[in-house]
């Protein structure tokens, strides 16, 4: 999904890599991240100590809060899970437009957060949430992941000069994305 927030769009200065490493960086939307400071704090302390890499994002998998489905990867900056912890609302930084994203805003299919967990070197979130109108993916899918790859003794039956023939694991889509978002540029980079 491709809303947009108008937003200071640069993730490197929101409020990470930190000025003063030190100190709590403090998101535009007020939470408090504090900085990293030993193995034991991060992986066994009650702070919230996020790693962003080097471009200013962290790692992002969601699932669906009831069944458990795997629905999409993407990234947060900084302001973006600042954002989630304080609506309560999925909010991604999209690489390919280089924007904070409040997913849904244009779709209607926000994810509401039912559970926002960090692993154990805070580096990764799980986003576990409900969809309203059960789509997550831009292509119309409920999930991103609606395809597989056949693998062992199947892919050896199906391939091609070991060409890989990808299999519709989902073939109803929840939505058509030109009603959704007309002409809108999609997202997806080659
Ligand atoms: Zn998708």
């Amino acid at each position: 999904m491709i809303a947009i927030l108008p937003s200071a769009a640069d993730p490197c200065n929101l409020p990470f890599p930190l000025k003063n490493p030190k100190e709590p960086a403090m998101s535009d939307s007020g939470v408090k991240f504090q900085p990293r400071e030993s193995i034991e704090q991060v992986e066994e302390g009650s702070d919230l100590a996020p790693k962003f890499d080097d471009r200013g994002l962290i790692t992002v998998v969601t699932t669906d809060a009831r069944s458990g489905e795997l629905l999409m990867q993407g990234y947060m900056n900084a302001e973006a899970l600042a954002r989630t912890i304080r609506t309560g609302e999925a909010h991604y930084f999209s690489r390919s437009r280089q924007v904070l994203w409040h997913k849904g805003a244009t779709s209607g299919f926000v994810q509401r957060v039912r559970e926002l967990l960090v692993d154990d070197d805070q580096d990764c979130i799980w986003l576990r949430v409900d969809v309203e109108g059960g789509a997550s993916c831009h292509v119309g899918y409920r999930s991103c992941f609606y395809r597989r790859v056949p693998t062992g003794r199947e892919f050896g039956a199906t391939e091609v000069d070991g060409r890989v023939d990808l299999v519709w694991t989902d073939t109803e889509k929840v939505f058509d994305p030109e009603d959704v978002y007309g002409d809108a540029p999609n997202p997806t980079i080659l």
